[in-house]
């Protein structure tokens, strides 16, 4: 359509071209679905990396911003405001107790905690400072997230990397014990790899690291930016790691972003309250942050996925098609790998395709690629099992052609 690529003309004049940009322009979007600007729909199996968790113009998403934009919309954190405070409830409700900052991205999210980190650190000798995180990781892209970001590849071009953030192999304990030393003061991992190609994690793994945490006063972070909201159909990814006695293995921080705010910019940081203490007037903040229009969305995306079960229908969509995709004998000449949890799934495929993006808009679905050969899909985890079903043929017909 000529009207579409006299838009893209109009973006790539005036836009940073630092997205890689297919020449769509995106125009409208209902539920699971997507329209262009020329007319054409698609199935969305990857919600804006996972940020519109309840797909789009969700009817309780505009009504809860509709109303707050009428009532109030933002007067600094010098003031108590009653959204913030119900997504904070909210998430002691569904995490663990404890205290919320909130921001506006992931990296804000997983900046405040590795600050905490420091802050809690000052109080031994010698001072400990340093993060260790993982290979393949994704935390940001602040000069201290592609720090932190076990991903040479964000890092390249920004040298001096800020000190203090260790990168090692992950699954590794032997590994991770000598990366300690007296100046460590915490572990960051995301319970799931997002964008490193969608990598777990056994229980076992995360076991251990709670106990190193636990022996040397580490401060363990959770950065739940991609996995956190019932993406992988608990309400948190870590609710999946589980001591022998069924016990949950708990973060002393976990960070959100993308799913949490629905579609409007959300970052949380959620610390156990004998850390957060530390947090005293002028160590921390942000002037928009918890602002009340992202706040009354976000508080309803925890009420949605609770009224409507949602937790329940990511659960089992996902197993469904992890199931289906693992068994498709027509998949096994390319597929080396099906894996994921929830609606977070990850098809790593044998070679690097060609412009798989392209060729499965062209038959209608969003569809991301990621680590050159991991199809990941992550639809609105609201998604009717029609809608979902009709997606992953075109996902399979789209990885056979
Ligand atoms: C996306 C992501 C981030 C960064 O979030 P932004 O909102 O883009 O700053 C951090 N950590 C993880 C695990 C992510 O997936």
């Amino acid at each position: 359509m000529s009207d579409m690529s006299a838009i893209v003309e109009r973006g790539k004049n005036v836009l940073v071209g630092n997205y890689a940009r297919i020449p769509l322009v995106m125009a409208r979007g209902e539920g699971a679905l997507l329209w262009d600007a020329a007319g054409k729909r698609y199935i969305d199996l990857f919600a804006g990396f996972g940020g519109a968790i309840l797909g789009h113009c969700h009817p309780a998403l505009i009504e809860a911003a509709t109303q707050q934009a009428k009532k109030l919309w933002h007067v600094g954190n010098t003031f108590y405001t009653e959204p913030q405070i119900e997504v904070a409830e909210q998430l002691n409700k569904t995490a663990f107790t404890g205290q919320a900052f909130f921001c506006h991205s992931g990296l804000e999210a997983n900046e405040a905690a590795c600050k905490l980190s420091r802050l809690r650190g000052r109080s031994s000798t010698p001072n400990r400072w340093k993060v260790i995180t993982f290979l393949k990781s994704f935390h940001g892209r602040s000069l201290a997230m592609i720090s932190a970001t076990g991903n040479p590849k964000i890092k390249a071009g920004f040298d001096p990397m800020v000190p203090g953030f260790i990168n090692i192999e992950p699954n590794d304990i032997a590994l991770l014990e000598k990366a300690i030393d007296a100046e460590t003061a915490a572990i960051m991992l995301e319970p799931v790899q997002g964008e490193g190609g969608v990598n777990l994690f056994s229980s076992e793994f995360i076991q251990k690291v709670r106990e190193l945490c636990d022996r040397h006063n580490l401060t363990l972070i959770f950065d739940e930016v991609w996995t956190g909201c019932g993406r992988t159909g608990r309400w948190f990814a870590h609710q999946h790691f589980r001591r022998s006695d069924g016990s949950v293995i708990l973060p002393d921080i976990m960070t959100l972003g993308k799913a949490v705010g629905g579609g409007l910019p959300v970052g949380v940081m959620l610390a156990k309250p004998d850390l957060a203490r530390l947090l005293v007037p002028s160590t921390h903040g942000s002037t928009l942050g918890g602002n009340g229009i992202c706040m009354a969305a976000s508080r309803t995306v925890f009420d949605v996925i609770e009224r409507d079960k949602l937790l329940n229908n990511a659960a089992t969509l996902g197993e469904w098609a992890m199931s289906r995709l693992q068994n498709d004998s027509k998949l096994a000449p390319k597929v080396a790998n099906v894996r994921g949890r929830g609606l977070m799934i990850g098809i790593e495929l044998k070679d690097a395709p060609e412009k798989m993006v392209e060729k499965g808009l062209e038959r209608g679905v969003v569809l991301n690629l990621t680590a050159s050969k991991v199809i990941r899909l992550a639809p609105p985890i609201n998604i009717s099992r029609e809608l979902w079903e009709q997606g992953l043929d075109a996902v399979v017909a789209t990885l056979i052609a």
